[in-house]
């Protein structure tokens, strides 16, 4: 094996998006020599196709909103099961982090007198998302490189070198995060453009990877969202959290098939939008839910009215929290109601001026008007439901965002579990990248500080395994003849039958049997992907890098499935049609996935030495810890009856 690169950091974040800026700023600040390595450009993170804002009760458009409305709204949003804590850290939290943006040069748009603008969206009370446009992430990203690159500046003038204490690898991909006994020492990383091994040792690691949209077929995530992070958790011997609470945004283009799942921002709604089924009904009206019933409209001229005079009626229910909607564009379709191309419509077009649909939502226009040739400022778009973000993620402890059970690893945004409970809300998820970024950061510069008498080692035996793991793909083409179990697979073949699985059998609504069916194909993918096989060099190679991620989408998918299977209610993100309601004895219940078996079995992309047919995710239940009662003293009885089993409500 060639002599592998290794470089020493006190903290290496993996991911470049907002959690991962955010985390690597803080630790940086707090004097850790940090390096952030991502697997796409550097700047092109998802964070940066995040459109309609970052939720934070700063109270400018409504002085009503503060903390504890937001607090409650995410616990609704996510039906009562977040992680409470971290929930009341990011309410409270929120506003400061996008002051701080400020600070660093972001350019909010404004209200008349001056102040940062905050719009609706759905599930929220009052307005709250701070924004700018409908292109919030670029500005988001933009500000936080330009801190990157302040704090390069500055270490320049004292070192000389700019990258003597935050360096970014982009383009680089980690494949396994290093241990030595129990302990977090570095990652192992290869180079997308050369294929060039490297490692990067470290005692403290935050993953900050996003989500696991490419699993499934119809999704607004791109190329990049894997589910490596979470595999890289389990892996290294960390719990995942709630699995099956996958979020299907209600909007995705359904037209023309090339960009079907491209999301369609929900300030669509935010700002006026209504959904209206093939017959010109407005027909969210018949489907809010009896826990949401005094909250919102019932009917039109009331919906109407609330845009102009939100203190004295109900919200419009296309503004309900994003899995309501979306089980009711799904039934609309179902029953025949649909748009031409599989969707509904979502109108615009009629609800305000040509010219503020193009200031308000100027993506949106060029996007219709480029991908679909459809005028939104004229015609009403067709939309359905794409898979968005998923809540489910690395089990982390609320205050530090350390993972579970694994001394230095830490994670934040997207792929840590807990704060979104079943469902997120619109907007949470930027606020809670910033919130929870931040926290790791230091959690992790203070924990790679203390290690300093007795700093983890990384070990050539680790390095050459996973290095073999990583040039698995190039023998399974013949060098070393056919491999064992049957010819080579292709990846790309490969990933589409897993996206296609997912989609069809554990998607937006889901059957006992047609879990188990995912289960079984499942399995059967996993023995064709230790075959999957690859052809030419490691010099940029695309279907290399795929099989590669394989091993994690197939990690990610059973996990989501085996949760889906084992939750037998419907919650937010997961909704079973053979048990179709919400039930309370669930809302106390946690599931955890944990790898079974070796780190490099046949699913972690090992050697086939066990039986694939198997599984390789280990499920157990876990009790959540019960809300503090001063938050619970938010809600009022009659609420909380609705969500909290018997002797929750006693105690
Ligand atoms: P990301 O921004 O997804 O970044 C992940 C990083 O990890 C990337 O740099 C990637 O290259 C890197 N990475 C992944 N795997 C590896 C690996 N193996 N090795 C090295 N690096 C790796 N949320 C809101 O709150 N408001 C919105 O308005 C909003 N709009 C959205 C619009 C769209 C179209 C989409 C898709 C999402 C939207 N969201 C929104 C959700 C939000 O954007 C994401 O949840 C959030 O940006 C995730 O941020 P993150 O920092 O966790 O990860």
């Amino acid at each position: 094996m060639s002599v592998v690169d290794r470089q020493e950091w006190d903290v290496v974040v993996v991911g470049a998006g907002g959690a991962g800026l955010r985390a690597a700023i803080e630790a940086r600040e707090r004097g850790a020599r940090t390096a952030v390595i991502c697997k796409s450009l550097f700047g092109k993170a998802h964070t940066v196709m995040a459109e309609g804002g970052i939720a934070a009760a700063m109270g400018n458009v409504n002085a009503g909103d503060n903390w504890q409305v937001h607090f409650r709204d995410t616990l609704r949003g996510g039906k009562f099961l977040n992680q409470w804590r971290m929930a009341e850290l990011h309410a409270r939290e929120a506003p400061e982090r996008v002051w701080e943006l400020e600070t660093w040069g972001a350019l909010f748009d404004r209200t008349k007198d001056g102040r940062i603008s905050q719009r609706n969206f759905g599930g929220h009370e009052y307005p709250r998302l701070a924004h700018v446009g409908d292109r919030t992430g670029l500005e988001l990203i933009r500000t936080l490189q330009q801190k990157v690159v302040a704090l390069q500046q500055e270490d320049h003038r004292l070192t000389g070198d700019y990258e003597s204490r935050l360096k970014v690898f982009q383009e680089c991909t980690v494949t396994r995060i290093l241990k030595d006994g129990e302990r977090v020492c570095g990652v192992f990383a290869y180079e997308r453009e050369s294929g060039r091994f490297f490692v990067l040792e470290a005692p403290a690691v935050v993953i900050a990877t996003g989500g696991i949209g490419k699993s499934f077929k119809v999704t607004s995530n791109s190329w990049e969202y894997t589910g490596d992070g979470h595999a890289l958790a389990l892996l290294a011997g960390a719990p995942l959290v709630n699995m099956e609470f996958v979020q299907f945004h209600p909007t995705g283009m359904v037209w023309p098939p090339s960009v079907k799942g491209i999301l369609v921002t929900e300030s669509v709604r935010g700002d006026g939008g209504v959904l209206r089924n093939s017959d010109g009904k407005r027909f969210m009206f018949d489907y809010i839910p009896d826990v949401f019933k005094d909250k919102y409209a019932e009917s039109e001229e009331e919906a109407d009215r609330w845009y102009d005079d939100p203190d004295h009626n109900r919200r419009p229910p296309e503004l309900l929290p994003r899995d309501e909607v979306a089980r009711a564009i799904n039934t609309e379709v179902k029953e025949g109601r649909g748009s031409p191309h599989g969707g509904v419509f979502l109108d615009v077009s009629t609800r305000m001026p040509a010219e503020v649909v193009k200031r308000r939502l100027p993506s949106m226009y060029h996007q219709f008007k480029e991908l679909a040739d459809v005028d939104i400022t004229a015609e009403a778009m067709e939309v359905g439901p794409t898979c968005h973000y998923v809540m489910g993620g690395v089990a982390v402890d609320s205050d530090t965002a350390a993972a579970r059970g694994v001394p230095g690893l830490y994670a934040a945004g997207e792929v840590a579990g807990g704060m979104h409970g079943s469902n997120r809300l619109g907007g949470n998820s930027l606020s809670d990248l910033l919130v929870f970024g931040r926290r790791a950061g230091r959690y992790a510069a203070e924990y790679a500080t203390g290690t300093a008498a007795a700093r983890p080692r990384v070990d050539d035996g680790q390095i050459g395994a996973a290095a073999a793991e990583a040039l698995r793909p190039f023998s399974a083409q013949g060098e070393t003849g056919e491999p064992a179990g049957g010819p080579p697979e292709n990846p790309y073949a490969l990933h589409q039958e897993l996206q296609q699985t997912m989609n069809d059998l554990v998607g937006i609504i889901r059957r006992e049997a047609e879990m188990k069916q995912a289960l079984e194909k499942l399995a059967e993918l996993r023995g064709r992907a230790g075959r999957a096989g690859v052809e030419g060099h490691r010099q940029f190679n695309p279907g290399w890098h795929l099989a590669l991620d394989l091993r994690n989408m197939l990690l990610v998918s059973e996990c989501v499935a085996r949760a889906a299977l084992e939750r037998t209610e419907s919650r937010g993100g997961h909704t079973r049609e053979d048990h179709p309601s919400m039930d309370r004895a669930w809302r106390r219940i946690n599931l955890l996935c944990r790898l079974a078996g070796p780190s490099d079995g046949p699913a972690a992309g090992g050697p086939a030495a066990a039986d694939p047919a198997r599984g390789r995710i280990a499920l157990t239940r876990e009790t959540t810890e019960p809300i503090r009662p001063d938050l619970l003293a938010l809600f009022a009885k009659e609420e909380l009856v609705k969500y909290l089993a018997e002797e929750e409500l006693y105690e």
